[in-house]
């Protein structure tokens, strides 16, 4: 059985354990997913997203819808 050598971090925005690997492109978020949502909350205040999918997280608080 290995023991992980690589770094684990917490994704920012689902705080979900995630290997900080060369391969995690997506780093430090998880997967693209949670990148494309931090995106959008600071992108959320321009009213500047373009193109980009969006997928609402799991949240308390509902995001406005466009
Ligand atoms: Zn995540």
């Amino acid at each position: 059985m290995n023991k992980s050598a690589s770094k684990s971090i917490n994704c920012p925005t689902c705080q979900r354990l995630v290997q900080w690997s060369e391969e995690n492109e997506f780093r430090p978020f998880c997967s693209q997913r949670c990148q494309l949502i931090d995106f959008g909350e600071w992108a959320t205040e321009k009213h500047s997203i373009a193109g980009e999918p969006f997928y609402p997280v799991d949240k308390d608080d509902e995001e406005p819808l466009q």
